[in-house]
């Protein structure tokens, strides 16, 4: 078989048995045979939702998801860099309502906001910036990794993750080498 194959049928397989980690694994590596691979793609896609959520029954290591291939299927906050999973179904929405989503992008300045970073007016959510709407983000902004080439080696590395919605503020959870991961 070939290699891209195999990868993408072991990441398949993995997933079936919600090992998310191998799952990923297996991913990088058919993303780095073939980049625009669609399957590889959604899968990565569904993976990093699924996975990155609080109620995740196998959370992905961190060493996994900082791997530079998978800059591109994640959403980053233009004012803070928290970077975060876009809900794979979001694409193909017509219309989308999300109560408290965790990020979204300014209909006016097109500026991608994570939950910390937008304002409620009423229950609207608002670019800080403009003041018009924030509405959910469909596909991935791409992460640039500013904090992670600003900063010296011991700046946390923030990831959003996310559940149903509750009220915000959200909580902020440390992991042990001081990165941040914000639930929902
Ligand atoms: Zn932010
Ligand atoms: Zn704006």
């Amino acid at each position: 078989m070939e290699p891209l194959q195999e990868s993408i049928d072991k990441a398949e397989s993995a997933f079936q048995e919600k090992d998310f980690n191998s799952a990923l694994k297996y991913l990088l590596e058919a993303l780095d045979i073939s980049p625009e691979n669609n399957i590889a793609h959604d899968l990565t896609m569904n993976i990093l939702y699924l996975g990155m959520s609080s109620s995740s029954p196998c959370p992905i290591s961190k060493g996994l998801l900082n791997d530079p291939i998978l800059d591109p299927f994640f959403a980053e906050c233009s004012n803070c860099q928290r970077f975060w999973a876009v809900n794979p179904f979001f694409e193909k929405a017509a219309s989308l309502t999300v109560l408290n989503p965790v990020g979204g992008t300014c209909v006016q300045c097109n500026k991608v906001l994570c939950r910390n970073c937008i304002k409620s007016i009423n229950g609207i959510i608002t670019c800080p910036d403009c003041g018009k709407r924030v509405s959910p983000l469909k596909t991935p902004n791409g992460r640039t990794r500013k904090v992670n080439i600003q900063s010296s080696k011991n700046k946390p590395c923030a990831v959003l993750l996310f559940k149903s919605p509750t009220s915000p503020p959200c909580n902020e959870k440390l992991f042990s080498d001081g990165s941040r991961s914000i639930m929902s």
